[in-house]
C-alpha cells in the first residue's frame, strides 16, 4: 500500500485495479499509442512499452485528527456491470481497508469526488440479497448537483449503479447532499472542480504548512498534462471540464502541492511542472 503524510494527515491508497484494461479508445480516445509513445516522461510508470495507458482504480484512506475519511469507493463487489472488467468483482477491499486501520464501522466520512460507477461501488455491499451501506457510521458526502443529475438519469447498458450504490445510502439517511466548498475537518475540504460531472469536486488537504489535492476525474491520466485538451467522452460538459483542467494545471504548476490522482497508476502522486507551453508530471 502506498502511503503519504501531509503535515499531520495520513493518506493510504488501497488499489482495486491497476492495469491497461481501461482502454484509451474508451477513456481518452486521442491518447493512442502513436500519440503517447513520443511523450518520454510517461515511461515506465504511466504507459507500457506498446503505448497502452496504465490506469488504476483505488480508494484513498485519509486520517485527519480523529476523523477517518474514505475518498472514492471504486467499483465494488458483486455489482452487475455492463463493463466486463467491472462486472461481479470479488475483491479483498474490506480486508485491505481493515488492515490499513480503517475497519468499515470506524469510518466517519465517505467522499465521492463524483457519482460515476467507478467511484461509488463500495458505498454499498450485498448482505442477504440486499444492498446495504458498507460504512454504517459514516456520513456519505454527495454533491447535490451530482445527485440531482444522477437521480434523473435513465438506466443504461452500464447498469443501475445509482440503484445499487447511491440510492440505498440516501434511503438509509446516511447521505449529506452538500454544496461545495465544504470543509470536513480543519485540514480537509471539498472544493468545486466541475465539468466531468455537474457537481464534481476535488479534495484539498492542508496541514502543517504542507498541502495536497486529490484530483478526482478532472484529469484521468498524466498524459493530459502534456495534452490538456485530450478529453474524455464521459465528461458531462467537455468545455467546462477543459476549463477546469486548464485552470487546475496552471494554478498548481511549479508549486509544492502534492497532486494525487484518482486513476493515476503507481506512483500516483507528484508535482505539476512546466514543460514548454504545457506541463509534465514529476512523481
Ligand atoms: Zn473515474
Amino acid at each position: 500500500m502506498q502511503h503519504w503524510t501531509i503535515g499531520d494527515v495520513n493518506i493510504t491508497r488501497v488499489i482495486e485495479q491497476e492495469d491497461t484494461s481501461m482502454r484509451a479508445e474508451v477513456i481518452l480516445p486521442e491518447a493512442t499509442p502513436e500519440n503517447v509513445l513520443p511523450i518520454e516522461w510517461l515511461k515506465p510508470h504511466f504507459i507500457d512499452e506498446s503505448g497502452d495507458l496504465i490506469s488504476s482504480i483505488y480508494s484513498l484512506l485519509v486520517q485527519s485528527g480523529d476523523k477517518r475519511i474514505v475518498i472514492d469507493t471504486c467499483v465494488g463487489n458483486d455489482k452487475p456491470r455492463g463493463v466486463p472488467m467491472w462486472n461481479q468483482l470479488q475483491g479483498a477491499f474490506l480486508d485491505e481497508i481493515a488492515q490499513a486501520g480503517f475497519p468499515r464501522e470506524s469510518v466517519d466520512y465517505v467522499v465521492c469526488t463524483h457519482l460515476h460507477q467507478d467511484h461509488v461501488g463500495w458505498n454499498t455491499m450485498m448482505v442477504d440479497g440486499e444492498w446495504i451501506p458498507t460504512f454504517p457510521n459514516a456520513r456519505y458526502m454527495f454533491s447535490k448537483k451530482d445527485w440531482d443529475w444522477l437521480d434523473g438519469e435513465p438506466i443504461t447498458f452500464l447498469g443501475d449503479y445509482a440503484g445499487d450504490s447511491v440510492r440505498p445510502v440516501i434511503e438509509a439517511g446516511l447521505a449529506e447532499l452538500y454544496e461545495p466548498d465544504r470543509a470536513l475537518t480543519d485540514e480537509v475540504s471539498l472544493v468545486s472542480t466541475p465539468g466531468h460531472s455537474p457537481g464534481h469536486i476535488s479534495v484539498s488537504i492542508k496541514s502543517g504548512g504542507e498541502s495536497a489535492i486529490v484530483t478526482g476525474d478532472l484529469i484521468h491520466h498524466p498524459c493530459q498534462m502534456a495534452q490538456p485538451r485530450w478529453a474524455s467522452p464521459f465528461d458531462f460538459d467537455q468545455a467546462q471540464a477543459l476549463e477546469t483542467r486548464l485552470e487546475f494545471l496552471e494554478h498548481h504548476c511549479d508549486e509544492d502541492t502534492l497532486i494525487i490522482g484518482t486513476h493515476f497508476p503507481t506512483p500516483t502522486a507528484g508535482f505539476i511542472v512546466r514543460d514548454g507551453v504545457v506541463y509534465r508530471f514529476k512523481p
